[in-house]
Formats: C-alpha cells, sequence, structure tokens
C-alpha cells in the first residue's frame, strides 16, 4: 500500500505492507481522507518525527475488515481519533487526559497519510463513531481537530456570556470561534489576513484585523490559536485583568508570557492539548447539528500531493487542506 513517510523534513511516498487484523482485534480500513493538522507540520519542520514515520490522524475510513465485539461491520463509514487515555493513571485522575502515558502511545498504525490503516479494538470501543450521513467526508475530517477546540474551551472554564478574544484564525481558529459561539460566549476573532477575518464574519462571529482591534476589549479569556511570537503580546494587551489566556499553538521562539505581568495582573495561563474521549463526543455533536460549520473550509489534495498540500498551507495560501485517499 502506498503511505506518505517523513524523510529529511518532507513527506515522500513509498509502498509499504499493508496492514493485516493478524492476531489483533480491531479493524482494517480503506482511508477515505485525511485532514492535515498544524502538529503534522510542526513535527516535520522541529524534526520531531523519525524518518519512516507516517503522519496524519484526522482520519475518515471504510472498514474492509474486522473483528471486533463492537457494533461496526465492513462497510462502515467511521471517523476516529488516534489517542486513548487510560482513565486510571494520576493524570487521568486529575483531568490531564492527553499527558497519559497510554494516551500517548496509543495510535493509528501507520498513520492516516497512508491507503489503509489498523483501527485498533480499543480505539473502535472509546473514539470512533460511524460517520453522520449529513456530512462530507471532508467535513467530517473535523471530527479530532474540533474537539481538541472543545477540550480548550472547557479548560478554560468560563461562564456563559465571558467575553472571549481568538487570536488566529486559520481553520483552528474558525473552528475555535464557532465552538466558542456554540457554549454560548461573546466572541471577537482577529487575524492579520483580512480574508480570514470576514471568513469568520460570514459565520456571523464579530472579527477584526489585529491593528484594528478596539482598544477597549477586555477579554474574559484570550485562545491562542496563532502561532505567532507576536501575537503573545497581543494577548497580554487584550486580556482583562485577573483573565485568563489559553495556549492552543507552540511559538517559533518559545519566549513565555512575563512572570511579573501574570503577578501583578493576576493572569490565568493555562495549556490545552489534545481531546478526551467526552470531547470528542461533543464535537461530532456539534458539527452533526451544524452548530460549527466547516463546509468548504478545506482544499482537496490527493496523497501523491501530501507535500504540496504541505507547502500551501505554511505558506496561507489555503485554509485547510484535506488528503482524499480512498473511495
Ligand atoms: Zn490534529
Ligand atoms: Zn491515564
Amino acid at each position: 500500500m502506498k503511505t506518505a513517510q517523513v524523510e529529511n523534513g518532507i513527506l515522500v511516498i513509498k509502498e509499504s505492507d499493508k496492514e493485516t487484523l493478524a492476531n489483533r482485534k480491531g479493524a482494517i480500513c480503506k482511508v477515505l481522507g485525511c485532514g492535515l493538522c498544524g502538529s503534522d507540520i510542526v513535527k516535520l519542520s522541529h524534526n520531531l518525527a523519525k524518518d519512516g514515520t507516517v503522519l496524519g490522524h484526522e482520519i475518515v475510513a471504510k472498514i474492509v475488515e474486522i473483528d471486533s465485539d463492537t457494533d461496526f461491520c465492513v462497510g462502515d463509514v467511521i471517523v476516529t481519533s488516534h489517542h486513548i487515555n487510560c482513565g486510571k493513571c494520576e493524570y487521568c485522575k486529575n483531568g490531564n487526559v492527553s499527558m497519559c502515558r497510554h494516551f500517548k502511545e496509543t495510535n493509528l498504525k501507520p498513520g492516516g497519510f497512508s491507503e489503509y490503516v489498523f483501527v485498533s479494538e480499543e480505539h473502535l470501543q472509546n473514539v470512533a463513531y460511524l460517520k453522520p450521513d449529513n456530512l462530507s467526508n471532508d467535513e467530517a475530517a473535523f471530527y479530532e481537530p474540533l474537539a481538541c477546540c472543545i477540550r480548550a474551551i472547557r479548560r478554560a472554564s468560563l461562564s456563559e456570556n465571558s467575553t472571549v478574544l481568538v487570536i488566529g484564525l486559520g481553520s483552528v481558529g474558525i473552528l475555535m470561534a464557532q465552538g466558542l459561539k456554540a457554549f454560548g460566549m461573546n466572541v471577537i476573532g482577529c487575524d492579520l489576513i483580512s480574508s480570514r477575518v470576514n471568513l469568520l464574519k460570514s459565520f456571523g462571529i464579530e472579527a477584526f484585523c489585529v491593528n484594528e482591534l478596539c482598544e477597549s476589549i477586555k477579554a474574559d479569556c484570550v485562545f491562542m490559536t496563532s502561532g505567532s511570537d507576536n501575537a503573545i503580546a497581543t494577548a497580554l494587551k487584550y486580556v482583562r485583568d485577573g483573565g485568563k489566556i489559553l495556549v492552543f499553538s507552540s511559538t517559533p521562539q518559545n519566549f513565555g508570557y512575563a512572570n511579573n505581568e501574570i503577578y501583578y495582573r493576576e493572569l490565568t495561563v493555562l495549556g490545552s492539548y489534545s481531546p478526551s474521549k467526552e470531547d470528542l463526543k461533543i464535537s461530532l455533536n456539534l458539527l452533526k447539528n451544524n452548530a460549527v460549520k466547516v463546509k468548504g473550509l478545506s482544499d482537496y489534495y490527493s496523497l501523491d500531493n501530501v507535500q504540496k498540500a504541505i507547502n500551501d498551507t505554511v505558506s496561507n495560501k489555503i485554509l485547510k487542506a484535506y488528503i482524499e485517499i480512498g473511495s
């Protein structure tokens, strides 16, 4: 089968052995498509993935072979996330499910940018769902990335009608802003790129270019979906005293929020990484009910063109790439 593998910081197409069930419970799935996640790009650009790694985890896939105690059967089209927490360790007990060691070890084999994947019984039982009929494949592929946003929103534990500012309106910022709106927040978005500002406005959410943000904005929480170091100053400017900053992206220089600013202004800075089972469930419902709209957000690429999808995403030519693999 064809897979896209990491090689010296880029993805190259290689042939590898097709996954088989062998003695494993679970399903062999034909990957219909897989969204390209910002984290895939960071793993490549920061050399965090070994050569030979198959990236991609935002999959929509059709079951072609199955040995499972679940109700899934051959022919079902499913969405699934890639990690599952154990529910028993100290991280899990304290709500840090994405820090759970089992969470980090579980994965789709070999990865989403592949013609076939092995989805384990544990995945089927915990994080896989039938693709809702009213969602196209590229829309359903937002199941996992939207769930990441839902986790961030829930971790911020804000009261309804809080004023929130989303900085960075890439695909994740667009999801985050809509998710926050669905949770009853008073949402403002900002970006440097005016087409992205207009895109958020088209969802009925207030949005501005960063330099046009009203000076008087005092956000109860700022959601940092921008990967720019400069966004940190913007966050500190617009968060109210006593407010929160939810960190949702890595920044190139990895410098932080000033200690004294956190102290004197009584700020809370918190991170949010990857979703829990509950976040995933909420995400799928929001997509299904059209409370978060993702129609037309993705550009299609073939597996052969996955590296072009990465380049186009990095250069902001497109908002979100969906790699169409099978049918
Ligand atoms: Zn992702
Ligand atoms: Zn755990």
